[in-house]
């Protein structure tokens, strides 16, 4: 259902779920993102780039919530705006009432009087179903057939030409809870459908005037949705077909637009596929909100804000042995990706395109290993390390000579850097403002 519509967003959300960095360029791409999937999944477009507008100003000028992270901010804005966009969710009171079913030819107006009449009888209502379908020959016949398969008083008039006189009679004759009214359609709008549907409200003053429209219509649904609006004021809209296009856009907002809520879904041919329409239950299934809740989870699992507090004071310290070091490199490893981590630290660090983090995962578990061979004398201070202490440390792990060289050379540089950031003017002051940042994301 919805396929081509729900895969983009869901492939836009996922890719903020596990962008490095939440910034003003992660933000920008997330709104053009899905903006594009709306396009393609036939929304209205002047909605679908209120939508993004809307997106990127809230997701950077709103504060969020206390223990939320930026992503889940992000994520949620984009939640939230998608519902606003499918519109509210009708009301459906279990009380008896008249309806009328209104629409253009195949939309599925009978097939959904037969999915009413099954909708209500659950609740414990007694519906019954009224043939004001004149304009068909055999959509008496449907909709008679429907009504024994779903078991419900059924009122039409065969060869009957007059609407009017059929529901006149109806209502008369038919005890119900509920009076399910099914009416012509046509090909297109035209002032017959027009003044016989008018005559009907007048006769049967329903509750309710509803809108069949099949979500494959795209972005003519809009158009349509007026038209009937003007027409009979329409009080609510059923999307029927939802199971057969993979877009839908065009019928869900142009519902949304014309301020009559979506009541109904019908979602295939047989009496029960069909259900109410709930924005929040429908956007989620849509984008499948608990995976993308999922990974954002896991962003935020990555780097727990106080492991990363008390990795930066480590590596702030002036000490900075190769126990340290080896901490460090089984940090990042529990981390996940190296790629992934740098993205998380503070300012976005990228790996340069020419560097194959596979090769560099692989060193930093030899490492490990070779350190894991060295005794707490070399570990505290490696500047005791030897030529022959290397040879030793090789056999013990395996690791090759020209690694351990490396190792050497590796740690040697981190302790520079850690000097430097350490050391200098970096105050403990600005290791706080530097751990605050890193809460940020995440
Ligand atoms: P009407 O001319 O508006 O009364 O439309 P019908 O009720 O006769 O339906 C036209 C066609 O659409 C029929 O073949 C129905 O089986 C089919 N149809 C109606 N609703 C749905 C739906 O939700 N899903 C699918 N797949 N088909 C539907
Ligand atoms: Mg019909």
């Amino acid at each position: 259902m919805l396929d081509k519509l729900g895969e983009g967003l869901r492939s836009a959300l996922k890719k903020l779920a596990g962008a490095g960095s939440i910034d003003k360029a992660a933000v920008d791409e997330l709104a053009k993102d899905v903006q594009r999937a709306l396009l393609s999944g036939d929304v209205d477009v002047k909605l679908a780039q209120e939508l993004a507008d809307r997106v990127r100003k809230r997701s950077l000028d709103e504060k969020h919530k206390p223990g939320q992270t930026a992503r889940e901010h992000v994520v949620r804005v984009v939640y939230e705006e998608l519902v606003r966009l499918v519109g509210r969710g009708g009301e459906i009171p279990l009380r008896p009432a008249k309806i009328l079913l209104c629409g253009l030819f195949g939309s599925g107006k009978t097939t959904t009087a037969g999915k009413l009449a099954r909708f209500y009888q659950k609740r414990g209502l007694k519906p019954a179903l009224v043939a004001c379908d004149v304009v068909r020959p055999a959509a008496y016949e449907q909709l008679k057939q429907l009504s024994e398969q779903v078991h419900a008083p059924f009122y039409g008039e065969k060869g009957e030409k007059d609407s009017a006189k059929v529901l006149r009679n109806a209502l008369q004759k038919l005890k119900a809870d509920v009076i399910i009214i099914d009416s012509s359609g046509r090909d297109a709008l035209d002032s017959g459908m027009v003044n016989e549907l008018k005559t009907l409200n007048e006769i049967a003053k329903p509750d309710e005037r509803i809108l069949v429209i099949p979500a494959d219509l795209g972005q003519a649904a809009r158009v349509q949705a007026d038209a009937f609006q003007k027409a009979v004021h329409i009080t609510g809209v059923i999307i029927t077909k939802l199971d057969g296009t993979a877009k839908g856009g065009g019928a869900l907002t142009a519902a949304a637009v014309t301020g009559a809520p979506v009541k109904w879904i019908g979602t295939g041919e047989k009496s029960d596929a069909f259900e109410t329409f709930d924005p929040d239950r429908f956007v989620s299934r849509l984008i499948g909100w608990g995976d993308i809740q999922a990974l954002v989870e896991k962003a935020k699992e990555a780097i727990e804000p106080e492991k990363a507090e008390q990795m930066m004071g480590r590596m702030l310290e002036a000490k900075f042995t190769l126990d340290d070091f080896y901490e460090q490199i089984k940090a990042m490893q529990k981390m996940g990706p190296l790629g992934d981590v740098l993205g998380m630290m503070p300012g976005g660090m990228k790996i340069p395109k020419n560097v194959d983090v596979g090769k560099q995962e692989g060193k930093m578990k030899r490492w490990k290993y070779a350190i894991e061979s060295m005794t707490p004398a070399e570990r505290s201070d490696p500047s005791i390390i030897t030529p022959s202490r290397i040879l030793r440390v090789s056999k013990g792990s395996g690791v090759p000579e020209s690694d351990i060289h490396e190792l050497l050379k590796g740690y040697e540089q981190t302790k520079k850097l850690m000097k430097q950031l350490g050391g200098g003017g970096m105050k403990r002051g600005a290791l706080a403002n530097l751990a605050k940042r890193f809460k940020g994301f995440g």
